[in-house]
């Protein structure tokens, strides 16, 4: 079963795809890594399209691998998410990410900063209080936090899930449907949901110059999004064709390699500088 799942994989089809003691080890590299300080954050940044300001970013893990270099997400975290090894991520990247927002703002540059969870990750009971925790310890407010999460992510034990996200919302972050129309939302649970984003899967922005069923697909996502009181996020978006295309729709926000690729944290400062000064 986990072979044929991760076959496709680069780095697992190296060791994560072979017998039980390989697997093994690689939970136990994660491991390894994780205390060698391997994984990195890398920060994208998000638009604010009606002023033309960056005003968030999305938080992307890296692995800087010792011998195999930088490590894509897509290649270790279905492999931790399926081993549970991602329940030790998710609080060390919510640490990192917490941290590095409120130093921001202790330079002045108030961010709100998005981060990534899994299934696994809102099954557990612990992570509400954690992100208290890390919000109070910080000092950070609530709302300069974002927590992605996929209409998937919801679907393995809905009740537990909801209540993991009612109490998050409770706490003040704010929460985000990312990858919205690629999976099977129903429009009654987005409803019913404590979201105050929605994301558009960026299958639909890469062709919205070109298809125009995309593009009708991506119009009345937003309008969808405003009537239930979201706030409209596109990612993906490459081309200034499309920032100035999603600008018009009325989106509110856009992220993709058109504004900027993913960085390191220490360079967001000097980047943000940069299109200040441009
Ligand atoms: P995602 O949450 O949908 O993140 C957006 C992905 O699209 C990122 O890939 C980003 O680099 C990429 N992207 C952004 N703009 C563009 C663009 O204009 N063109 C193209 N072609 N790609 C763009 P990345 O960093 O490789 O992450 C892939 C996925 O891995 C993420 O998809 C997310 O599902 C997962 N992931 C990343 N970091 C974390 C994490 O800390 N925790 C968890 N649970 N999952 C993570
Ligand atoms: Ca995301
Ligand atoms: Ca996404
Ligand atoms: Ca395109």
């Amino acid at each position: 079963e986990a072979k044929r799942q991760f076959r496709g994989y680069a780095l697992a089809s190296e060791i994560g795809a072979g017998p039980p003691h390989e697997q093994l080890s690689l939970i136990g590299e994660m491991r390894d890594a994780l205390l060698r300080q391997e994984f990195e954050v890398f920060y994208q940044p998000k638009l604010d399209l009606a002023s033309g300001r960056v005003t968030g970013a999305e938080a992307l893990l890296r692995w800087r691998h010792p011998s195999r270099g930088l490590i894509p997400p897509a290649q270790f975290i279905p492999f931790a998410e399926q081993t549970g090894f991602i329940r030790e991520i998710t609080p060390w990247l919510l640490d990192q990410v917490v941290a590095r927002t409120a130093a921001w703002r202790a330079q002045g540059l108030n961010l709100v900063v998005s981060a990534n969870l899994s299934t696994l990750d809102l099954l557990h009971s612990g992570l509400a209080p954690l992100v208290k925790r890390l919000l109070a310890s910080s000092g950070l407010p609530p709302g300069q936090l974002c927590l992605e999460i996929t209409e998937s992510a919801l679907m393995d034990d809905p009740d537990l899930a909801l209540a993991t996200l009612n109490q998050l919302a409770e706490s003040g972050v704010r929460l985000s449907i990312d990858d919205y129309g690629a999976g099977h939302a129903s429009l009654a649970y987005l409803k019913s949901l404590p979201v105050h984003e929605l994301k558009i899967d960026q299958a639909f922005i890469f062709s919205l110059m070109e298809s125009g069923k995309d593009a009708e697909i991506v119009r009345s996502t937003i309008a969808l999004g405003h009537a239930l009181g979201l706030k409209v996020v596109a990612e993906g978006a490459e081309t200034d064709a499309e920032l100035g295309w999603l600008k018009r729709a009325g989106c509110d926000v856009a992220q993709g390699y058109g504004i900027a690729r993913p960085m390191p944290g220490a360079e967001v400062t000097g980047w943000m500088a940069d299109q200040d000064s441009a």
